[in-house]
């Protein structure tokens, strides 16, 4: 079995041609990756069926759950062609866009996407090429729109096209999408990414399709989903800090504040968040990552997201493995910093008036109390699991699950090292598994105090309502076989 991490902060790795052998994806995950981001954007169907049966087999070499994200392309706008390719657009420029199949001039361009007309407003901004090229509009009807040009700038031919200030009439799911979710859940992943969210109501369409089979990551880069973030994120399982997009439809200087602003939204509701894109961008070329990249997971790290994604470092970059060690050891010098946990981690966030809040909060003031070497806590559908982590206790959690599909989702959340075993049936049963677990798992040593909780009846799933305190003696017997991770 391949130890378990102690790291507080996961790995997203993004999959792409760098990344799309056995071989390389077991070098990320050796290297520390704890979940792998398939980008339904590019490529087909049949090579992302080919990478989820690799991840199960490294997971099952490994004897460790191993999380797949399925991101969906999502609403994506483009442009159509250019007679030659591309034009030159200066600054005061007028540059229309409108619904007629012909190729593009210096004056015009098809965009065939007729709800853009609707939303799109006098005064509205219109941001091509990942917002290199910025115009504004003059005049609109529902079927074209003329623009000023508002910075030089080449356009060529299908580029992308951001509307950072219209509500876009459009379904959560395009086609595409439809598909694509469909065969990810068949496919058994465990989180589906939903791009471009806009409103609430775009999660519960999402709902539709991954019920309750796969966990929902809102991806927030548009600046429209703020105006209802509390309730998105309350719809959604975890959030992505989409800064990518985010970047392109807000200003720049806006992104961080966002970023904390969605990091502790996510935190107060239990929810996972991961911050993502640009994390280690100049490591695409280069073995070593900047300064300032270093600092911005550092970040990341002090305001205690789950987790931080590597897109183009892992999935076509030259160092992906390089990539992951690298937010590996920054996560772990992070977190190693006693000043980290009392200034940032913990928010002191108060617990829900649930039973299970109520145990959750009062094991990690125990662990804290009898200065305990673990907090154990059982866990079936991962909800106790992800309420311990909530609490970001600085004693380390080792969640134990019946269920391969919550080990494996569980992967997303800040601290759990989630390891699968079978259930118990009795309160010695209980406290003999904590113990063997901790023990065989390295969490905490013989001599040291554990904290478990549970729920009775055992066997049954419900709410955690029992706290129990114990020793580990250190003679505990190390009888069980490695656990297969098969679906259920
Ligand atoms: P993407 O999403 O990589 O799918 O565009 C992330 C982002 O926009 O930051
Ligand atoms: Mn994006």
């Amino acid at each position: 079995m391949t130890p378990l991490r102690q790291r507080k902060t996961r790995i997203i790795a993004t999959l792409g041609p760098a990344s799309d052998n056995f071989d390389n994806i077991e070098k990320l995950f050796l290297a520390g990756a704890d979940l792998f981001r398939i980008n339904f954007s590019h490529g087909k169907q049949e090579e992302k069926a080919e990478l989820i049966k690799t991840i199960r087999a490294i997971e099952e070499k490994h004897k460790r759950p191993i999380g797949i994200m399925a991101d969906l392309q999502g609403p994506k706008f483009r442009i159509s062609t250019f007679k030659d390719g591309e034009i030159d657009l200066k600054e005061g420029d007028h540059f229309s866009f409108d619904l007629i199949d012909e190729p593009g001039t210096q004056s015009r361009v098809y965009l065939p996407h007729p709800e853009i007309f609707s939303a799109l407003k006098e005064g509205s901004h219109v941001l091509l090429n990942d917002g290199k090229l910025k115009l504004r509009v003059l005049e609109r009807s529902d079927n074209s729109a003329k623009c000023l040009v508002l910075n030089n700038g080449i356009l060529s031919d299908r580029k992308g096209v951001n509307l950072p200030d219209a509500l876009i009439p459009l379904a959560a799911l395009t086609e595409k999408d439809i598909s694509d979710v469909q065969f990810a859940i068949k496919h058994g992943v465990d989180w589906v990414a939903l791009s471009f969210v806009q409103r609430p109501d775009d999660i519960k369409e999402c709902r539709k399709y991954v019920g309750n089979k796969a966990g929902i990551i809102a991806k927030i880069e548009k600046p429209a989903a703020l105006d209802t973030i509390e309730e998105i994120t309350s719809r959604a399982d975890a959030l992505m800090v989409a800064r990518g997009d985010l970047g392109v439809e807000m200003p720049l200087e806006d992104v961080p504040v966002i970023q904390r602003r969605l990091i502790r939204i996510a935190r107060t509701q239990g929810k996972p968040v991961v911050v993502a894109t640009q994390m280690l961008e100049s490591m695409i070329t280069a073995p070593v990552p900047t300064r300032a990249e270093v600092s911005d997971v550092a970040t990341a790290v002090y305001t205690g997201a789950d987790g931080v994604m590597l897109s183009a470092e892992s999935a076509v970059g030259d160092y992906p493995s390089e990539a992951v060690s690298v937010m590996d050891r920054i996560a772990k010098q992070v977190e190693s910093d006693p000043n980290a946990q009392s200034t940032n981690i913990d928010l002191g966030l108060a617990p829900n008036a649930t039973p299970e809040d109520a145990i959750t909060a009062a094991a990690r003031h125990t662990a804290k109390t009898v200065k305990a070497g673990a907090i154990v806590t059982y866990t079936s559908s991962g909800s106790t699991a992800l309420r311990t982590s909530r609490e970001r206790p600085s004693t380390p959690i080792l969640a134990l699950t019946p269920s391969t599909k919550t080990a494996r989702r569980l992967t997303l959340a800040w601290g759990l090292n989630t390891v699968r075993t079978k259930d118990v049936h009795s309160f010695e049963e209980m406290v003999a598994k904590a113990r063997r677990m901790v023990l065989r798992n390295k969490i905490a040593k013989a001599g040291d105090r554990i904290v478990i909780t549970a729920g009775v009846p055992f066997g049954t799933p419900g709410a955690t309502n029992v706290l129990h305190i114990t020793w580990l003696y250190g003679n505990e017997l190390d009888d069980e076989k490695g656990v297969k991770f098969k679906a259920e």
